[in-house]
């Protein structure tokens, strides 16, 4: 089986990145991944002031057969992490703007599938912080996330999850990192449970499938995943996203915004990146019968 080490990484997503492996469509590929500080931080919690890449994900992987005009299906067949995770501290920024502090880093040790923090013991929940493809634009830095995916920080690309991504360019390009041993939504304090790891994927092109956000089908759910400057305006893209998605499968134009209405959930994923992240979320089965 393919595996990308990883040391075959970027911290921008673009279209002019040299692919670090090609497959074919159907294929199952390795991703090895640092953590968010690039391997920077030791188990002991103390961080090294190496000139690192902030937020790194390792690829591209070039996918035979994904074309612009279509999407690029990745299962998410696996996600093993390191058995303990780094956490920075988020003072005086974002929703703890009001609140000083030093920045601290903190090492955490896992207990099997469970990590103390506060005497709380935790199961972990293992999620995927960055994942996307080459953006249709300008190259786009590793820590925003877009259209494209990248840092969307959702806490439900887990294990047993497929996301869709629209593709840019042949090959499409796609890259992961930023791992989290376990998130809550928000990221409220800036960082998850950050951890270096392995992802196994399989990788398909879909051809014909318009998609103007990526959509991820988790748990008898499918979710729009979308990033804007605000909240209220990503809250709109991810709504309209399943709209559109609706529509093109034949749904009337008023059933489908009462049946949004009725059966579609907003929840946010993060708001500590570049730009937020919300998704919105309807039962699959509203999206059978499209032919993927
Ligand atoms: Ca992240
Ligand atoms: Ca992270």
């Amino acid at each position: 089986m393919l595996r990308i080490e990883s040391t075959c990484k970027v911290d921008r997503l673009s279209r002019e990145n040299a692919p670090a492996a090609r497959c074919k469509s159907g294929d199952t590929v390795t991703f090895a991944t640092e953590d968010c500080y690039d391997g920077a931080v030791s188990r002991r919690g103390e961080r090294s002031c190496d000139a690192r890449m902030e937020n790194p994900a390792t690829g591209p992987l070039f996918v035979e057969g994904a074309m612009p005009g279509g999407a690029l299906k990745v299962e998410i067949l696996s996600i093993k992490t390191r058995p303990w995770g780094a956490m920075g501290t988020y003072f005086g920024k974002g929703a703890f703007r009001k609140y000083e502090g030093n920045y601290e880093m903190r090492a955490l040790e896992f207990d099997g599938d469970f990590v103390t923090v506060a005497g709380h013991r935790l199961r972990l929940e293992p999620m995927i912080g960055v994942i996307g493809v080459a953006p249709m634009g300008e190259a786009v830095p590793t820590v925003t996330p877009g259209p494209h995916g990248g840092n969307m920080d959702c806490s439900r690309i887990v294990a047993g999850s497929s996301i869709y991504f629209p593709v840019a360019c042949e090959g499409a390009l796609l890259a992961m990192g930023d791992l989290h041993a376990l998130m809550g939504d928000g990221e409220v304090f800036g960082y998850g449970l950050e951890v270096s790891g392995e992802v196994t994927v399989r990788v398909s092109a879909v051809p014909k499938m318009t998609l103007a956000q990526p959509l991820l089908l988790e748990g008898g759910r499918a979710m729009a995943v979308a990033s804007a400057e605000t909240l209220d305006e990503a809250t709109d893209l991810a709504v309209q996203a399943l709209y559109e998605l609706l529509l093109s499968r034949g749904a009337d134009r008023v059933e489908a915004g009462l049946l949004l209405s009725l059966k579609c959930d907003v929840a946010v994923c993060q708001i500590v990146d570049p730009l937020v992240t919300v998704r919105a979320m309807i039962p699959r089965e509203f999206l059978a019968n499209g032919g993927w």
